[in-house]
């Protein structure tokens, strides 16, 4: 695994999984995976195997990253398969269930599951009568109002002991809705990164930020726009949007 700057300093990568995913919503436009799983199928130092899975061949499970959870003793958050999607299409079961029973057994961490194919999410669960662990947070990235009709509906029906959104790239204004924060936890919101970054006025991320403080959701706002770069530092953000706060931030 390797640490990563998502949510805070403790945040760490884990992809079990050599993939590569396709496009699916504009949010997708600007994928940091597929412009890396280009750069991976081409390394000569990686096996035949891995490369092929980055190039168009068959996802793998990766054995000797299943179990880098068990190996890191100290509680840890663990973004899961974000270099890919795990509930693409070509992942089947068979993947899947190792890496849920890892989970599982490494209770001491906190697991973020992030995908844009909710509906698969929901549905795979819905199938395998999934029964909800402590410490594995279902969520579905979304970017604009149409993802965001689509997938929340679609996270909020699924089995988990936590649900949250990565709102994403947000390239358009998002109203939530009354019932669309019902039973979300948290919220993470920030705007694109890199050289073809689509606008995102800080308005559309305070209306989101908004509506979270109304509904009593955990919000993270990650990154904003700035020029020539988006801007991470939470201390320089406009006092409005410097607001960071946990998944678990309303827990009792
Ligand atoms: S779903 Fe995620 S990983 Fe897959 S192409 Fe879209 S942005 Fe990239």
């Amino acid at each position: 695994m390797r640490q990563t700057m998502w949510y805070g300093e403790k945040t760490w990568a884990w992809n079990p999984i050599a993939q590569r995913c396709t496009q699916i919503s504009p949010g997708c436009y600007n994928c940091w995976h597929l412009g890396m799983a280009d750069r991976l199928m081409k390394n000569v130092k990686m096996s035949d195997e891995l490369r092929h899975a980055y190039g168009t061949g068959k996802p793998i499970l990766v054995q000797r990253r299943l179990t880098e959870p068990l190996q890191r003793p100290e509680p840890t958050l663990i973004a899961v398969q974000f270099m890919g999607d795990i509930f693409h299409d070509r992942i089947t079961s068979a993947m899947r269930f190792p890496v849920w029973e890892i989970m599982e057994k490494a209770a001491h961490h906190t697991f973020l599951i992030l995908t844009k194919r909710a509906g698969s999410m929901a549905e795979w669960c819905r199938l395998h009568q999934y029964h909800p662990s402590q410490n594995i947070w279902m969520g579905a990235s979304i970017e604009d109002q149409q993802t965001a009709d689509l997938r929340i509906a679609e996270v909020i029906s699924t089995p988990a002991a936590k649900r949250w959104l990565s709102i994403e790239p947000l390239i358009g204004p998002i109203d939530l809705g009354v019932h669309g924060l019902l039973n979300i936890d948290w919220v993470v919101v920030g705007c694109e990164s890199g050289p073809e970054r689509r606008p995102c006025p800080n308005k559309w991320i305070e209306d989101i930020v908004k509506q979270c403080k109304a509904a009593r959701v955990a919000v993270w706002v990650k990154q904003i726009q700035g020029n020539p770069q988006p801007i991470r530092d939470a201390g320089a953000f406009p006092m409005a949007l410097r607001i960071r706060e946990p998944g678990d931030y309303y827990d009792d």
